[in-house]
């Protein structure tokens, strides 16, 4: 159950309310909120008289439901902002991997003459492999901070484990969660309380229910600028990497709240049917595409097969382009 507490109660009441409850306790709008857990069916007693307003869910879908916020949420990166009513699709490009300090910069370079404004780059990779690269882990946040300060680019790089995950929130503008370490709890209670945008990626073994349950633990904890990403789920199909369920999407837009971007790059896993896929996509007002894109895709040192090459990116772009506008939609 959620419970927006009236005006006239502050902060120290809600949390003793919270606290009387066993309630999560947040602010939003303006008010104190305490939610319970979704078994509670009915008002306390004690909250009788505080509460304006309440919501009772037969599921753990609450802060992210339309029942309780029939707006999407809006999300602020740098100076743009998604969801709301703004109809921005935000296109995330860059490699897979922050691998140099020439690599990188050739990717900021593509993304400013594009006027595109946020760079994306692993350095802490959740390989399948413990042979395969790794990451460039702080040195390459580092980097990352470096194109921020040279080029104003707004940085989203992904936590692997809990073990550097400040770090990772220090040196990023998004912080990306990715699909292998989408359960981590302490990767999720850390995201919780940082005051930055967390783009969640959904497990490729991830039901839509536990999805939306792992965007409650960062709602709950107290930050509302959670971003869900589908990059494909994992189906008997093995020709295509994964398989972009665009099913689920029309689920999370229609039940919950969040903005949704999507990443056809990993789904597919190959270059050949990216700008395709990024085309159906765009057609479904999405918040956000992430697209990744590689100097020299020949040489990448991860997920080589599906980074488009520079000039694939710039096509990509053309080809997106009046898909959004003809929905209503700008790519920004
Ligand atoms: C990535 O974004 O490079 C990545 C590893 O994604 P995912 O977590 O979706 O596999
Ligand atoms: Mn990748």
């Amino acid at each position: 159950m959620i419970i927006q507490l009236k005006k006239s109660i502050d902060n120290n009441e809600a949390a003793l309310f919270a606290d009387q409850n066993k309630a999560f306790h947040i602010q939003e709008n303006g008010a104190e909120v305490l939610i319970t857990s979704s078994s509670v069916k009915e008002l306390p007693q004690d909250l009788k008289d505080k509460a304006d307003n309440h919501w009772v869910f037969d599921n753990d879908m609450q802060l992210a439901s339309r029942e309780y916020m029939s707006k999407t949420r809006e999300v602020r990166i740098g100076d743009v902002i998604i969801g709301g009513d703004t109809k921005n699709t935000l296109l995330i490009g860059g490699p897979c991997s922050v691998e140099s300090e020439a690599q990188i910069q050739e990717s900021s370079a593509l993304l400013k003459s594009l006027n595109l404004t946020t760079l994306r780059g692993g350095c802490y990779k959740p390989r399948t492999s413990p042979y395969s690269f790794q990451g460039l882990g702080l040195e390459g946040l580092k980097l990352l901070a470096k194109m921020r300060e040279e080029h104003g680019l707004n940085v989203i790089t992904e936590v692997r484990d809990a073990t550097h995950v400040e770090d990772v929130i220090e040196h990023s503008d998004v912080i990306q969660i990715g699909a292998k370490a989408m359960y981590d709890q302490g990767i999720l209670r850390a995201c919780a309380k940082a005051r930055k945008p967390v783009l969640l990626k959904r497990g490729f073994g991830t039901t839509l229910q536990e999805f939306v349950q792992a965007a409650e633990f960062i709602l709950s904890g107290g930050n509302d600028q959670v971003i869900l990403c589908e990059r494909g789920i994992r189906t008997f199909e093995t020709k295509t990497r994964f398989t972009l369920d665009l099913c689920g999407v029309a689920y999370l837009q229609e039940y919950t709240n969040l903005p949704i971007i999507l990443d056809p790059s990993h789904a597919l896993g190959y270059r050949y049917g990216i700008e395709k896929l990024a085309q159906a996509c765009v057609a479904m007002g999405i918040d956000g595409l992430l697209i990744e894109t590689h100097p020299d895709p020949s040489v990448a040192k991860s997920d080589a097969a599906q980074q488009l090459t520079h000039d694939g990116f710039k096509q990509l772009i053309k080809a997106i382009n009046p898909v959004a506008q003809s929905i209503g939609y700008k790519i920004v």
